[in-house]
């Protein structure tokens, strides 16, 4: 079997394998790593439909992450999907009205960044040993909310790695700051900032890059990583499980070997369905890529007209975790539909910095065929929540519910039929003011956690343990700084002395 080498979708001077890319996170360039070709699955579907979802974890991985060793891989993969999720099954599927929805939301902050950032670590970690980097490894990380703490739990008490993450101090809800204040593990580090999130990610950009900052770390035995979505290894465990939810369907004989179905993503980074994308290439029967969006719409009116523009304004909606004008991992599908072409690429990607915009050739675009997009606006997130609990009982997320909408629009747009997955990426439990006020309506004067005591009785679900364990737990973390003292509180951490 041929390696899987990784370079930069701006430009392939710099060749890695896997263990390097996901060491680097983002290629020297600013683009990121993509493969240079992506393998066929080696089991048939039938196979690996006996397998379970670590087993089916480790046929995909290895194909892509050819550089780790059989046993360096099923060690991450079984530190990572144990019983930190609450189901043994991991990834779910559950019926509800006219399609699946694969349950994405049952590891630690139940949101679907867990299915990634439980792994990353170990994948990170065994990458340090392999390249011999003796330094401990300090994540840098700034959130609006759900990626920070999903990084933080991945994290915390993973030896030869420290992390810390910045949020805006009055921009993120009660439930998602409690979650991560309260954080145990002594390598966590979490630091609100008085600024919003632009102002923490610019300020984790400029220590990323502060050369003097990385010599003085070096030093003192540290460096940098990233753990965000742009990294190769939180994209390459999110195509297992769309290869585990058709092997479900098929060995419970909902379809046939070989079968297409459709796959619906509600999308903000683009890092999910990109995923789906990859599955695809490796063989699995999917027909239609749908793309859904919030109304911050830029995708469905790229796949609309062939043209990005982020020059509008910016949406703020009950699914922040979509609200988002540059999808960062479009760039990689830029990147292959122009041919693996990095100056083409390369081309695009200064027109979307210097104009906000780009247009991409009728070639390009005639690839695009399996793509359908289409958006929910707030008032159809909100009747989708409520007409699938009113006819099923089932609760669905705002986010999901984005794309339960999109794949009911799709339907009625094209009539049809082929069996479809919906990425269900939340736990209703998380967005619990948005999801009440859909079904029924939300007590101004009740709290988040009080609202999920009556969606727990609506819904005859009980209350995520992510909710109840922080209810009533101890604030480990209360530290605040102004943006420009975010270096000193990193060194502080750190223990390193100026
Ligand atoms: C991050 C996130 C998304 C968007 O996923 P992308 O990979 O960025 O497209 C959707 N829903 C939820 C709940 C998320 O946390």
């Amino acid at each position: 079997m041929r390696d899987v080498i990784y370079s930069s979708t701006r430009g392939d001077a710099l060749k890695v394998k896997a263990s390097e890319a996901i060491l680097r996170g983002l290629g020297p360039d600013g683009g990121l790593f993509v493969p240079d070709h992506v393998p066929h699955l080696e089991h048939s579907l039938e196979d690996i439909s006996k397998m379970n979802y670590q087993q089916t974890a480790y046929e995909v991985m290895k194909l892509l992450l050819t550089d780790y060793t059989e046993d360096e891989l099923k060690y991450c993969i079984e530190h990572a999907y144990d019983s930190k999720f609450d189901t043994k099954e991991i990834a779910p599927l559950t019926k509800a009205g006219d399609a699946y929805y694969l349950e994405l939301y049952h590891g630690k902050t139940i949101a679907f960044k867990d299915m990634a950032l439980s792994i990353l670590p170990y994948l990170m970690t065994t990458a340090a040993k392999k390249n011999n980097v003796k330094n401990e490894i300090v994540i840098l990380t700034a959130t609006s909310g759900d990626t920070g703490k999903a990084a933080l739990a991945g994290f915390a008490d993973v030896e030869g790695t420290r992390i810390i993450v910045f949020y805006p101090k009055h921009g993120v809800s009660p439930i998602q700051e409690k979650q991560m204040v309260t954080q145990k593990g002594d390598n966590t580090c979490v630091i609100g900032i008085e600024g919003n999130f632009d102002d923490a990610q610019s300020g984790v950009k400029k220590l990323f890059t502060d050369e003097k900052l990385a010599e003085i770390m070096n030093n003192a035995g540290f460096q940098f990583s990233s753990a965000n979505s742009i990294n190769i290894g939180r994209l390459v465990p999110q195509i297992v499980y769309y290869v585990y939810a058709y092997t479900r369907l098929l060995a419970q004989k909902k379809i046939t070997d070989g079968q297409k179905i459709n796959v619906v993503v509600p999308t903000g980074n683009f890092g999910n369905i990109l995923a789906a994308y990859y599955a695809k290439q490796m063989g699995l029967p999917i027909a239609k890529l749908i793309c859904a969006s919030n109304s911050n719409k830029v995708l469905y009116d790229f796949f609309e007209s062939g043209s990005y523009d982020r020059n509008r304004e910016f949406v703020l909606t009950s699914s922040p975790s979509m609200d988002i004008l540059i999808s960062s991992n479009l760039e990689r599908l830029i990147y292959h539909i122009a041919g693996n072409d990095a100056k083409k690429d390369s081309e695009l990607m200064t027109s979307l910095s210097q104009d906000g915009k780009y247009s991409i050739t009728d070639s390009m675009r005639s690839q695009l065929v399996d793509f359908y997009g289409n958006y929910a606006t707030e008032e159809e997130t909100k009747d989708a929540i409520k007409s699938l609990y009113e006819s099923t009982g089932y609760v669905i997320d705002t986010h999901t519910a984005v794309a339960s909408k999109v794949y009911e629009k799709y339907r009625k747009e094209t009539g049809d039929e082929t069996l479809t997955v919906i990425a269900s990426t939340a736990s209703p439990f998380k967005f619990t003011r948005s999801v009440m006020e859909a079904i029924d309506k939300a007590d101004d004067n009740a709290d988040d956690f009080e609202l999920a005591d009556i969606l727990s009785q609506k819904a005859n679900i009980m209350i995520p343990e992510a909710v109840t364990s922080i209810r009533n737990a101890e604030v480990r973390h209360d530290k605040v700084v102004e943006t420009q003292d975010m270096e000193k509180a990193v060194k502080e951490f750190l223990g390193i002395c100026d």
